[in-house]
């Protein structure tokens, strides 16, 4: 195996607020939307932030549309719940994920659960966006539930574990069904834990590092940075100078235009005026009260 090299970093702007309940920090930066991180669009890491008790009034996220990409949802702690326009509801806790297919469009919420909210306590997130292929942006609306259970746990020798949410490693395939090559792995290092994480060839590769340090081709990186790493190579030697939560995504690079407009993404700016035009006319259907 040859080892993948850092090829850039960047470094996430301060958290801002998403509605009243999510803190993020944008971790893709100046990146976001753009060929450097395809397949992928945009990755938001809520930290946690410890929420006062509100019963009956819980924070999140009101009716808002998408068209033309997936949300990925994944929960580190806390309890989170949604509903969508194509009649998809339910709740993930901690370790929990939700693979959301936008597709030709919903419209959804997204809040701390009832009993979250009526308790207080920490939520921690991450939303990853993920765009589809040209030929499938107008396809159905499709919702997984990937529960912790289901998504495989590898230890990673004595150093940490390695969770396949999508993808496949080590001959362990994660739940989540793809529009294109994806992976997405849940990375937890010990404190002074090192090990050597192999990929496809051909694949983008990215290491967001969502808390703890750790140490790629002799350069550290904390929190808030995400290593890009190198084409060439195939594998990834990691090791953490302090215990670390990190995520490993990779993807075939899907190589077409990218048109950005808000929750919208799609290839053209007509499509965009014509995601606009169908969300306003209610095309995108509607959240019963
Ligand atoms: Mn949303």
């Amino acid at each position: 195996m040859t080892h993948k090299t850092v090829a850039s970093v960047e470094h996430a702007p301060p958290a801002h607020w998403v509605g009243d309940g999510f803190h993020v920090r944008p971790l893709f930066a100046g990146k976001a939307f753009t060929p450097a991180v395809s397949p992928f669009l945009m990755l938001d890491y809520a930290a946690p932030v410890n929420f006062p008790p509100r019963p009956g009034n819980p924070p999140g996220v009101g009716p808002h549309p998408h068209r033309g990409f997936e949300t990925v949802t994944i929960v580190y702690q806390g309890e989170i719940e949604h509903r969508d326009s194509a009649g998809h509801s339910g709740k993930i806790g901690a370790g929990d994920v939700q693979w959301m297919t936008a597709a030709r469009g919903v419209v959804h919420d997204e809040f701390h659960s009832k009993e979250q909210s009526a308790k207080g306590g920490l939520v921690s997130m991450v939303q990853l966006w993920v765009n589809l292929p040209a030929k499938d942006k107008m396809s159905n609306p499709r919702y997984q539930t990937l529960l912790a259970a289901d998504i495989p746990t590898v230890a990673l020798g004595e150093d940490g574990t390695l969770r396949v949410i999508a993808g496949e490693f080590a001959g362990h395939k994660g739940p989540a069904m793809t529009f294109s090559p994806v992976s997405v792995w849940d990375v937890r290092l010990n404190g002074g834990g090192a090990t050597e994480i192999p990929f496809a060839r051909g694949h983008r590769s990215m290491i967001p590092v969502l808390d703890g340090e750790v140490r790629i081709g002799g350069r550290s990186f904390k929190a808030g940075d995400v290593v890009f790493l190198s084409e060439d190579g195939d594998a990834v030697a990691l090791e953490a100078t302090r215990e670390a939560k990190l995520l490993v995504l990779t993807g075939e690079p899907i190589n077409e235009p990218i048109a950005h407009y808000g929750p919208f993404v799609m290839n053209t700016q007509a499509e965009l005026r014509q995601a606009v035009e169908d969300f306003r006319a209610g095309r995108m259907g509607d959240l019963a009260a």
